[in-house]
């Protein structure tokens, strides 16, 4: 179930955000300590409220104090008065209210059950995941009847996959799991994978927690409610990672073609916790981005010749014999710029590449895969020729590798080899679109420029190119290019 956790400060307010979330949700947590003050005494008369919306969903009351992360800061026994309002009647309307691990009033969870009102037991560790908490778990609930709930901070990998685990300690017992914080992300999407009765979101204009999506996106991007034991699994892997667009790509196409598959970021800090996390969730394959494009290369079972010689991997996919790795930066680039020339190779063509960092590798390669000359131009010369260096043994036919600096000196180099110019440096780069790395350099007309930098489109080095007549290509076409390889190798997977 999608649950709208309800953090608006009146009651009215809180049934607009439910109204307004209607077609994502399947079920709202009221959390009262955040309401105003004023409105506590009310909270019984939500139920109704709904109600006379015709609005009918299963409701949970939660009060929550300052130490598990909520804002209620009165007295145990204020609180206990507000839970018993609100249970006070046969016909509450109340689906559950969230008791805490330490806090059993006498009387209160037999005037819930009277009342038909179930009891969340629940354990809130807004800070740290502590050593013992499957044993903490394990002893909580006070009646076989509890629904045993655990909203803990995630802040490894590892803990994610501890709290994946906690799945096989639980059983068939009824839960709520909930990791918070970017670390625990896939705990939300994946609820239903690890027992979960249910998934919290914020309602769309309020705060958003960290490792927390609005309903519509977890419904519509993630496709929550269709995900089964079933539903294949990629993600993306990185650190940070939850602002990456791949989700929005890989998501799309798999909606596109109507495969029963989903796609979700997943922060790693050690590659080792993820491969664990992987098998434990039956993971089929992942997108690699910063920064472990090169970690995940020990791990591999096989890979493509790219990730050898770049010694980057930006694909892993689950193969019978193990991970397979391929870097898709590779054709993602070479792609688009033969389909501009309208070749099949580059035999015979001059390119020169500016810069020397961990994205020029890849367009060096693919370069000379493809039988270009190519010289390799950057501010810190000696990488370049390092770089040139490394990858000379990639040189196909009589094709050479050159290698200079990015000052006057290197401009004749630049001048013999401007069929194509490749800049894949981050001068230009949002925030700094301002930024050139050729500034002296006039362009004839007649060169195919290509800048990979993809915030902003555009660069000023690319508009320079664009406006004395060559052919241009953006980092957004590598970008799309090197997904839909990518996609093309996970829907075999599915
Ligand atoms: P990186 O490994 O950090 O390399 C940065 C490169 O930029 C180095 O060659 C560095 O030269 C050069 N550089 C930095 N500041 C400079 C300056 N002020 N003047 C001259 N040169 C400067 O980064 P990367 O991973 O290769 O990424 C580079 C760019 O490619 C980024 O904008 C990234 O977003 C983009 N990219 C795009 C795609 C795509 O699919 N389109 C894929 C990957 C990367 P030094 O060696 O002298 O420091």
């Amino acid at each position: 179930m999608i649950c709208l956790s309800l953090a608006a400060p009146t009651l009215d307010e809180a049934v607009a955000d439910v109204r307004a979330n209607l077609p994502h949700i399947d079920a709202l947590e009221l959390r009262a300590d955040l309401l105003y003050p004023g409105e506590l005494a009310q909270i019984g008369t939500f139920p109704r409220r709904l109600a006379a919306a015709d609005i009918r969903l299963p409701m949970i009351l939660a009060i929550r104090r300052e130490r598990d992360g909520g804002r209620f800061s009165g007295a145990e026994a204020e609180r206990t008065a507000l839970f018993r309002s609100a249970v006070g009647n046969v016909a509450n309307g109340w689906f559950a209210i969230d008791l805490e691990e330490d806090f059993n009033p006498p009387g209160l969870r037999e005037a819930a059950a009277e009342a038909g009102t179930r009891v969340i037991r629940s354990l809130h560790l807004p800070d740290a995941f502590p050593d013992d908490l499957e044993e903490r778990l394990a002893r909580m609930a006070r009646a076989p009847s509890e629904i045993l709930s655990v909203a803990v901070k995630i802040n490894t990998t590892r803990e994610l996959l501890r709290l994946c685990r906690i799945q096989e300690l639980l059983g068939s017992r009824p839960r709520i799991i909930r990791g918070s914080g970017d670390y625990g992300f896939a705990s939300g999407v994946l609820a239903g994978r690890l027992g979960s009765m249910l998934t919290c979101c914020p309602a769309p204009g309020r705060p958003v927690p960290p490792g927390q999506v609005d309903a519509g996106t977890l419904d519509t991007l993630y496709r929550y409610r269709r995900l089964s034991a079933d539903t294949a699994l990629f993600c993306v892997i990185g650190n940070p990672v939850m602002h990456s667009r791949s989700p929005h790509y890989h998501n799309a196409r798999f909606r596109e073609d109507g495969l029963d598959a989903v796609y979700l970021p997943v922060q790693v800090d050690l590659v080792e916790d993820f491969f664990a996390l992987a098998d434990h969730l039956g993971i089929r394959g992942a997108s690699v981005t910063i920064p472990h494009k090169a970690a995940v290369i020990p791990y591999l079972a096989s890979s493509d010749e790219a990730v050898g010689r770049i010694g980057a991997c930006n694909t892993i996919l689950r193969h019978p014999g193990g991970w397979h790795g391929r870097n898709t930066d590779v054709p993602g680039f070479l792609g688009p710029l033969l389909a501009a020339t309208g070749r099949n190779d580059l035999e015979g063509s001059r390119a020169a590449v500016v810069g020397a960092g961990g994205a020029a590798r890849g367009v060096v390669f693919a370069l000379l895969s493809a039988g270009a000359s190519v010289c390799v131009l950057n501010r810190t010369e000696a990488r370049a020729r390092a770089l040139a260096e490394e990858l000379r043994s990639a040189c196909r036919g009589g094709a050479t590798i050159t290698a200079g600096g990015l000052d006057e000196s290197a401009m004749e180099l630049l001048e013999s080899h401007r069929e194509v110019i490749v800049q894949t440096t981050s001068v230009g780069m949002h925030p700094n679109e301002g930024g050139d790395p050729l500034p002296s350099y006039r362009f004839r007309g007649d060169e195919t420029v290509c800048d990979i930098i993809y915030t902003p489109e555009w660069t000023r080095f690319l508009g320079r190119a664009e406006a004395a007549g060559c052919r241009t290509l953006t980092g957004r076409a590598m970008f799309e290019e090197q997904a839909a390889e990518q996609y093309r190798e996970f829907r075999r997977l599915v």
